[in-house]
């Protein structure tokens, strides 16, 4: 595996970039917006190319790095389900995989420190964001956090790990950049309390000014979403307007989501399954989309859960000789509300 541990000496943060060999798909956790350059750089260097971006939470020590990194290499934005961000490409629950070619992370919720805090683990390490901390853990009196949330999320969940596990977490302000969960068991001052009312206790008198960037990197990190209307017009179809079109022919439904967003939400029947990951070659003479619209003349509609995956699509399309590709505004988000109820 391809491992890059990144520092922002600013926040504080330590952003990780993950591949499973060089030439490959690459993710990133918890890019800093300042530091998408050093990001971009990396990747060529690496000859990777960018397929996910992940937070672990909404942020507010910093501006994330997700959109930037979104409009510059077209990857797919993720964070967890319950985050209060405009927009993402992707939101994963607890359980759910994120995939890049020959990696897999396994999200875990674990609300505390924010109530869309996610660890993502692999075999021999795990990401913390903000929830377990080397030696501390992070603070719970800003963004919807909860002290007993977070006793449960890391001694009911993290702690449940392998002691040899990896723990990088997402943030380091005394210069450590890794230890393990059996040695924050034993040494992190903040566990060694007798039960969760103690650790509420500990939590709720740490009396902490706010976070220095708080007022400008929280509104920030929740509009993060890409314009979903290209400035050309007319090539997003409103949620609502989503069935009459469809019906009317001549359109060939494209599902961009992954099979494991598939399984989850549900699929749309009449809908052919193409993830956005291999768009490109979908789309190129002898691809599945290419074939499939040349042959039938259809008109090719994108849609994703949320539109983002959808509206980069159109682009790719467009770029691809496929000059009338559009898009359904939202997704299948706006899609499932738009529709009448029963
Ligand atoms: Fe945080």
């Amino acid at each position: 595996m391809l491992f890059r541990q990144l520092f922002d000496a600013t926040s504080g943060t330590y952003s990780y970039l993950l591949a499973s060999r060089p030439g490959g798909e690459a993710l990133i956790i918890d890019p800093v917006l300042e530091k998408v350059d050093r990001y971009v750089a990396l990747l060529a260097d690496l000859d990777l190319r960018l397929i996910k971006a992940i937070d672990t939470h909404l942020h507010a020590d910093h501006v994330t790095g997700l959109g930037e990194l979104r409009d510059r290499t077209r990857c797919i934005t993720v964070m967890g389900e319950q985050t209060s961000a405009d927009v993402v490409s992707m939101r994963v629950s607890d359980g759910e995989a994120v995939e890049i070619d020959g990696l897999a992370l396994r999200a875990l919720y674990t609300p505390g420190h924010t109530d869309d805090s996610y660890s993502f683990v692999l075999p021999d390490r795990v990401f913390t964001g903000d929830t377990l901390l080397i030696r501390g853990t992070g603070r719970t009196d800003v963004q919807n956090g909860e002290p007993r949330a977070q006793y449960e999320s890391i001694c009911g969940k993290l702690m449940k790990l392998p002691d040899e596990t990896l723990l990088f977490p997402a943030h380091d302000y005394k210069g450590d950049t890794v230890s393990t969960i059996g040695e924050e068991r034993r040494r992190n001052p903040r566990l060694q309390v007798a039960s969760i009312d103690a650790y509420a206790d500990l939590m709720n008198n740490l009396h902490l000014p706010d976070p220095k960037m708080m007022d400008v990197a929280v509104p920030a990190n929740r509009h993060i979403g890409r314009p979903q209307r290209p400035d050309t017009g007319g090539f997003a179809i409103p949620a609502r307007e989503a069935n009459l079109v469809i019906a009317r022919g001549g359109c060939l439904v494209v599902d961009l989501r992954e099979a494991s967003e598939r399984a989850r939400r549900g699929a749309i029947e009449e809908a052919v399954h193409s993830p956005y990951r291999g768009l490109a070659d979908a789309l190129a003479p002898g691809g599945l989309l290419n074939s499939l619209a040349s042959a039938t003349g259809k008109r090719l509609v994108f849609f994703c859960a949320y539109g983002e995956r959808s509206a980069m699509a159109v682009e790719a399309a467009r770029t691809a000789g496929f000059a009338d590709a559009c898009h359904i505004e939202g997704g299948l988000d706006a899609w499932v509300k738009a529709a009448p109820s029963p």
